[in-house]
Formats: C-alpha cells, sequence, structure tokens
C-alpha cells in the first residue's frame, strides 16, 4: 500500500489519463518498460523478454500484467489496478489479448520490445496504433507538488557534489577524466541518489565537446573542464526523478577568451532562466538565451538545444527549442543549459533544473555560477 499523498496523485494521474484517451479516441492502453508505468503505477517494469503490461482501457479497471516472479516487487494499490500475474507455462500475449477484449483503437508504450508488439499485431485486430506518449506525454511534463519536491530533492543532491567541485574538495589536476566522473557518480550516491545516469567530465580541448565520453586524458593545469552529472533520487513513496546540472570550473587562472566567453554564457543561462515564465512559448526559452550569445559573436559555437524537460527520465518533454511553440505551464520542469564551444580548443556549459510557476521561475539548483578556479 502506498502513502495516501501518492496513492491521490496516481489515482488523479489514471483520471487525467483516461480523459485524454477518450479525447483521442485511444480505447485501450498498453504499458510496459519505460516512465509512463512507473508515473502511475509506481512499479518500473524489468526490460527483460518476459513482458510486463498494465491493460488499462479507457472505460474500465486497469490490470498488471507481470511474470510471477516479479509480482512481489509490485507495491499493489487494488483501487488502481489490478494484478495477473503470468506463470512461465502461459502465454503472456494470449493473457495481454484476453484482456484487451476485442477493443481496436490502441496506443502502447514508445519503448515497448517490438517482439512484444509484433506478437500483440498478430493475436489483436487493431484498426490503430498509436504511441502512448501522445496520450502521456503533455500530462506527465506537468509536474505535480509531489513531482516537484522530488526534482527538488534531487537538484540538491546534485548542487551538493557540485558545491564540492567548485570548492576545490574534489581534486583534477593530474586525474584522469575517467577518475574524476567515478568519483562524481560515488558522491551522487552518497548524497542519497539511486542510480547515476551519467557524469561528463571534458577537460581542455574535450570541453569542446557537449556528449564528451570522459577517457584516460589526464587533466592539465590552466584548463576548463566541464562537468555534467545526474542521477536519479527517490523521495519517500515516489518513483526515481533525476538531476541534472553542469558546471564549468578551470585549473588555474583562466585567460581573457575563456573569461569573456564565460560570461557571456553566465549572463546567457540568465536570461533564459528568467524567461521561462508561465505563458512564454518553450521557443521563446531557448531563443532568451541563444540572441545574448548570438550577439556577442558566439552562435555558431551553441550548437545544441538550450534545453529538455526532466522528471523521471533524463529528457522527456517539453524540449526548449526552435519550433516548439508549446506554452509553459506551471509544473512544466525542465533544463536551461546553453553551451559555447569552440572546436577543438576549448568550451563551457552552465545547466540548471528550472520549473515553471504562477510566481516565477523556480530554480531546482543554486550552486554558483562563478568560474571558479581549482588548482588542485
Ligand atoms: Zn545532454
Ligand atoms: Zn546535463
Ligand atoms: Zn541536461
Amino acid at each position: 500500500m502506498t502513502s495516501g499523498g501518492a496513492m491521490l496523485a496516481r489515482s488523479a494521474r489514471l483520471a487525467a489519463v483516461r480523459d485524454r484517451m477518450r479525447e483521442l479516441s485511444v480505447e485501450c492502453l498498453l504499458l510496459s518498460v519505460g516512465a509512463d508505468l512507473p508515473w502511475l503505477t509506481g512499479y518500473e517494469a524489468m526490460p527483460l523478454e518476459r513482458v510486463t503490461m498494465l491493460v488499462l482501457p479507457a472505460d474500465d479497471e486497469a490490470t498488471l500484467v507481470v511474470p510471477e516472479l516479479e509480482a512481489p516487487r509490485v507495491a499493489h494499490d487494488a483501487r488502481l489496478f489490478a494484478m495477473r500475474p503470468w506463470k512461465e507455462s502461459e502465454d503472456a500475449i494470449e493473457v495481454i489479448a484476453a484482456l484487451v477484449a476485442g477493443r481496436s483503437r490502441l496506443a502502447i508504450s514508445d519503448r515497448t520490445w517490438a517482439v512484444h508488439l509484433l506478437a500483440l499485431e498478430r493475436r489483436l485486430r487493431a484498426t490503430s496504433w498509436r504511441a502512448a506518449s501522445e496520450v502521456t506525454s503533455p500530462l506527465r511534463s506537468v509536474k505535480d507538488p509531489l513531482e516537484i519536491a522530488a526534482l527538488a530533492a534531487a537538484g540538491a543532491a546534485a548542487d551538493r557534489v557540485a558545491g564540492a567541485l567548485l570548492s576545490g574538495e574534489i581534486p583534477l589536476i593530474g586525474r584522469s577524466e575517467a577518475d574524476v566522473s567515478a568519483e562524481l557518480g560515488r558522491r551522487l550516491v552518497a548524497e542519497g541518489h539511486v542510480k547515476v545516469n551519467f557524469a561528463i567530465v571534458g577537460s581542455g580541448p574535450n570541453s569542446a565537446s557537449p556528449h564528451h565520453e570522459p577517457g584516460a586524458r589526464r587533466i592539465e593545469a590552466g584548463e576548463p573542464v566541464v562537468c555534467d552529472f545526474g542521477g536519479s533520487l527517490q523521495l519517500d513513496d515516489t518513483v526515481g526523478y533525476c538531476s541534472d546540472i553542469t558546471r564549468t570550473v578551470v585549473t588555474g587562472e583562466p585567460g581573457g577568451e575563456l573569461k569573456e566567453l564565460y560570461a557571456v554564457l553566465q549572463e546567457a543561462q540568465q536570461l533564459a532562466v528568467q524567461a521561462s515564465r508561465v505563458g512564454v512559448a518553450c521557443e521563446a526559452v531557448d531563443a532568451a538565451g541563444r540572441e545574448h550569445i548570438a550577439r556577442a559573436g558566439y552562435g555558431d559555437a551553441f550548437i545544441h538545444r538550450i534545453g529538455h524537460g526532466i522528471g523521471i527520465e533524463e529528457h522527456e518533454e517539453p524540449y526548449m527549442v526552435a519550433g516548439n511553440e508549446t506554452r509553459l505551464v506551471a509544473g512544466h520542469a525542465f533544463s536551461v543549459e546553453p553551451g559555447i564551444y569552440l572546436k577543438g580548443r576549448f568550451g563551457a556549459r552552465i545547466e540548471d533544473v528550472v520549473v515553471a510557476t504562477k510566481s516565477g521561475p523556480l530554480r531546482c539548483n543554486s550552486a554558483d555560477h562563478l568560474l571558479h578556479v581549482v588548482a588542485t
């Protein structure tokens, strides 16, 4: 049994999903691996060959079809869904088909294994298939107070790791990027994350590669180091929610060019955060940072969108990118992470997670933005 708060949040989500299914004329939603299932039920399907699937008709009770040996992991709440454990000797696809019971307008998890979808296609007489995200994404992207609390807790934990980086408590000079990356990961766990999702460490010329894979390169004195890290943190009985933070430090007094570039970056990040207000289009948040960077002459050096939604997944809707006219509503949670990358030379990025609220942008990160010199 889950706590009253989590139970209420999940039943409100179920009701909203059913409303949206009716709007889209989806008769039955099938949820397997991915974030939709834990968002609705608190249970994350194991990404294995044995199929787990919540069969959720718009007009009837939901049933979780789950391998019998995994059923004990489910914190089952009968007020939300029924359970149908299946035995090794049963055909799970047959069990699912029986629950779908002739409904023909279906939606299925974006990340359902193709073999499971193909088996269902053969068994069901579906007239239309949609991606489950068409139903769930607009709902999941708007966080409720429990989810915002979980994101804030994850952000605060990541901030403590960032604080150790900025203060020089994490030595850099002479260590490999991979070694520093491993330490960032260990610290994320020590600060309460249940899982590390990534810990990018890009030093010297590698700081100009936004998704650099930390490797054997030893960090030298006098160069920028971009550290972008995050994990999942579980607050009470929520499922895991993600942190994602980037800070750039320099291992010695920065040169004039880096100082100038960093000042532009810091202003751009601040402008984009300030633009993150209810009613503003996602693309306008991107533009607020991008135009500032372009005016300073670095337009071609900012080669990615300014941010992504964040929640149970590290990257989810809404995306802060040119062309996305979605208007922010209270509860949209996303990263604001401009970067300036001078190819083959050096780069920098600053990233915070922000939630749009009625009283303006709420930052989930508060580690400071100054260019810290870490000469250790
Ligand atoms: Zn990224
Ligand atoms: Zn990041
Ligand atoms: Zn990010």
